[in-house]
């Protein structure tokens, strides 16, 4: 086989992401301690992104709300606003589209990007892009710029914020190796705890062990990591328009009063439907299971789950599904503090399936009409403007539920 060329590979993160955005929308924020936090009065507020000088203070990514405030009596907590994130992580990804199409997102505000075959130096990019992100978008980045993704990432946590640097297969055992182990993506804490245990406490030390020693102790997972110590990650950056099926839809949230019963709960699990529903019609998929976390008020969590009859992207039947799980397994010997429904075994449209016997087809086909008047609804006035009578009142409900989804940026290290 032909050897291949060398790589050139970016990895820009948007600097403090959350806080940056806010700090751009609302100036008066700027050189404050500024923290976006899950909200107050309800009871799980967390800090999900924090400014440099909040940093500085001590504040950290998952410290409670109070915690933070004790920490820093001055920080300025405000919500988040995830829909404007999304719009500024869209014009990122305007910036990086012009240098490569292959430009693959890691959470809202990191990317790596492919631009071995631009013209332009890989360090010209990066350079390019550093200060149209800060002139355009009043957002700062670092970036990494290496010879495959791992490095790339690495490199971007270097040095920050508002910086750039190039690990190349010259330098990265000087720069690299002799940092500890769980800098490498997807070395995880465990891992990182065994190999402290084996006397492996950096990148260097796990790449000189042979490759059949660290298989035999870690599987699959050392086989990545020791290919990854070594430089050599061959994982591709994805195309800008690659497309992977979600595995699963699901919407969660934590009550704001404990749930004591079964009507109470119901109330809930309707109005987490809702958005189930309306989310695999957007997105063309069906759902062939359902599954119900249950969380009591001891943090005692618990999940079931059940195939459905027939493929469907309907709210009432995915809350009744829901509901029979919690009457059949809950006994509300303790009260209920949170609740997660999830679609599962999703199927995209036209997946063919088994018809079965004695199944109403025509009233699911009058059901998803039913559900395409009412999406249209939503579409034009909000989300808000129409609902199940059950759920009008909705008094054990966060009063943003946007905020309780599980966040992409707080799912990676
Ligand atoms: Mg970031």
């Amino acid at each position: 086989m032909e050897k291949s060329k060398i790589r050139a590979i970016l990895h820009s993160d948007a600097n403090c992401f959350y806080a940056s955005c806010e700090m751009v929308l609302q100036p008066e924020l700027r050189d404050k301690a500024v923290a976006v936090c899950g909200n107050t009065e309800e009871r799980h507020g967390i800090v999900l992104a924090k400014s440099e000088k909040a940093k500085k203070a001590g504040i950290t990514t998952g410290m409670p709300n109070w915690e933070a405030l004790k920490k820093c009596p001055d920080l300025i907590i405000v919500p988040p606003r995830f829909e404007y994130y999304s719009r500024f992580s869209k014009l990122l990804h305007q910036i990086y589209e012009r240098y490569t199409d292959y430009v693959e997102p890691f959470g809202l505000d990191e990317c790596w990007l492919d631009v071995t075959d631009n013209i332009k130096s890989p360090m010209t990019i990066a350079e390019e892009i550093r200060q149209a992100v800060k002139d355009e978008l009043g957002l700062t980045v670092s970036i990494g710029v290496s010879f495959n993704k791992v490095f790339a990432k690495l490199g971007s946590d270097m040095k920050k914020p508002d910086a750039i640097t190039e690990i190349t297969p010259d330098n990265f055992k000087l720069k690299v190796w002799p940092l500890p182990c769980s800098e490498l993506l997807y070395c995880g804490r465990q891992t990182t705890v065994h190999l402290e245990r084996l006397a492996v406490h950096t990148i260097g030390q796990l790449a000189a062990l042979p490759l059949d020693y660290v298989e035999k102790k870690f599987g699959k997972n050392g086989h990545s990591l020791w290919h990854f110590a070594n430089g050599l990650d061959e994982s591709r950056v994805a195309h800008k328009d690659h497309y992977e099926m979600p595995k699963s839809v699901g919407h969660g949230v934590t009550c704001v009063e404990n749930l004591n019963n079964i009507d109470e709960a119901n109330k809930v699990l309707v109005s987490l439907s809702q958005d189930i529903g309306y989310k695999l019609r957007k997105t063309h998929l069906f759902a062939c299971g359902v599954s119900l976390t249950v969380k009591d008020k001891n943090l005692v969590c618990q999940s079931y789950q059940l195939k459905l009859g027939a493929p469907t992207q309907d709210e009432l039947t995915i809350s009744r599904a829901a509901l029979k799980l919690l009457k059949e397994n809950y006994s509300f010997k303790d009260p209920i503090r949170a609740l997660t429904v999830t679609a599962i075994n999703l199927n995209g449209e036209g997946t063919p399936t088994q018809a079965i016997l004695l199944h109403d087809y025509d009233a699911d086909e009058k059901r998803s009409k039913l559900n395409c008047a009412i999406d249209d609804i939503k579409n034009t006035f909000g989300k808000e403007i129409i609902k199940p009578a059950v759920i009008l009142d909705e008094s054990k409900m966060p009063k943003n539920r946007q905020k309780d989804t599980v966040l992409p940026g707080l799912m990676h290290k």
